[in-house]
């Protein structure tokens, strides 16, 4: 078989093997990007694997960085662009369900693409668009099939993380699981114990980000993989409220993350906690708190003002978006103007600051400052006064008399 029209990213890249089978060596394009191209879709990384050994292909080519070299991996420099080249390897003895404990090169491309997790993923394509097809990955292709190379439950024992890999795989490409690597999944589900949590949620996120996240959800719950991932134990029921909501792509982590908590049912409280246990960023778990609790606010009535300064724009369109999920109509023009006709967006315009306040009242800083201009910001933002430092100072005066 051969692909008929090569996309521009091979073709640039061709010049890449040619060099290399110039120096006696074999080289092929692999993995993701051959899949990808097969499929017509857009090609992330274009890969490349070969015979030479690392030191080898740092003497053919000039620019090299060792990106990992003890695993075969070198990064050439060509142009503007950069590839990753790995030398053909096997790998063996998985002893602690994740990591091989030895990676042996090889000059065989059979071998290298034996220890690949499926068929898929295990193609290769020469310079001329020649797939190499040595497990029926094309067929599999066709099928939409995942399906794992050689005996699944091997192939699991070896790295459990291919179990969370196959069902990402399956939302991404909108493809279903072959049965014997389905089966193997529920076998050796609780492997996935021993994967680190940073490895899990990088493809946990993308099976939520994927085309068709139901078609891997159902599995993963079917599966009980959730059971060995982060704060998910007791959620297998909640979890199939969340693959009831409509299989629309999702955009962005952010909104993945927050219908699933809001699917599930966290209390505010318990968003942090889990959102860590996922090992997210402080930044992220932020992001997704406001858009959480936006969320629950606009799905019981309209913004009001200070839900639109407290979340601001990005977040408030964000959860306007997510109305769809629940059959709700977003009104995004409408949050718009309501949002830029605020009288502030952000505290630094308020015409006063906690300096002034300390000055004028010629007290001591304390929690009455923070509380105090709180109490301004949100007088001025819901219009009951203006945004006028004298006007600001009559108010807090006030205030303060009365207490
Ligand atoms: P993506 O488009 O998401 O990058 P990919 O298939 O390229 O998908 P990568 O994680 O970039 O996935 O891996 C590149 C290739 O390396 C895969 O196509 C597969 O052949 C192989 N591979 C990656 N991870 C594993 C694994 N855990 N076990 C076996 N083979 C793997
Ligand atoms: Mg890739």
């Amino acid at each position: 078989m051969k692909l008929e029209i090569i996309p521009d990213e091979f073709v640039k890249a061709a010049k890449v093997l040619q060099e290399i089978q110039a120096h006696g060596f074999e080289a092929y394009f692999v993995g993701g990007s051959v899949r990808d191209a097969l499929l017509n879709q857009p090609i992330h990384d274009v890969d490349i694997a070969t015979s030479a050994y690392p030191e080898e292909i740092k003497q053919i080519f000039n620019r090299t960085i060792d990106v990992g070299i003890e695993h075969g991996t070198v990064l050439v420099l060509v142009g503007e662009e950069q590839y990753e080249i790995t030398t053909f390897r096997t790998e063996s003895t998985y002893q602690d369900f994740r990591r091989p404990d030895t990676v042996t090169f090889v000059r065989s491309l059979k071998e290298d693409l034996k220890r690949r997790d499926f068929t898929i993923n295990a193609l290769a394509m020469d310079v001329d668009g020649k797939i190499i097809d040595l497990f029926d990955g094309t067929l599999d292709l066709e099928q939409k099939i995942i399906r794992a190379v050689g005996n699944p439950k091997e192939r699991f024992h070896e790295d459990a993380l291919r179990m969370m890999r196959g069902l990402r795989f399956a939302s991404q490409l909108d493809f279903t699981i072959e049965g014997e690597t389905l089966s193997a999944i529920s076998e050796f589900h609780s492997l996935l114990g021993k994967i680190s949590v940073e490895r899990i949620a990088v493809e946990f996120i993308k099976l939520l980000l994927g085309k068709n996240r139901r078609a891997a959800l159902l599995p993963f719950v079917e599966t009980e993989c959730y059971q060995y991932c982060p704060g998910l134990k007791q959620y297998g029921e909640a979890l199939l409220n969340f693959l009831d909501l409509p299989n629309r792509q999702l955009e962005t982590d952010n909104q993945a993350w927050t219908l699933l908590l809001h699917s599930i049912g966290l209390k505010e409280n318990e968003l942090r906690p889990f959102l860590k246990s996922w090992k997210q960023s402080n930044q992220m778990i932020h992001e997704v708190q406001l858009l959480v609790f936006g969320l629950n606010k606009r799905l019981q009535g309209d913004w009001q003002v200070m839900d639109l300064f407290n979340l601001g724009l990005d977040a408030v369109l964000s959860v306007e978006n997510l109305l769809y999920y629940y059959d709700q109509k977003s009104k995004l023009e409408e949050a718009k103007e309501r949002y830029s006709s605020l009288p502030i967006h952000n505290r630094k315009q308020l015409a006063i600051t906690g300096n002034d306040l300390l000055d004028y009242f010629n007290k001591k800083p304390g929690k009455w400052l923070g509380d105090m201009i709180e109490m301004l910001e949100t007088a001025v933002v819901n219009g009951q006064i203006a945004n006028d430092k004298e006007l600001l100072i009559v108010y807090a005066k006030d205030i303060i008399d009365e207490e």
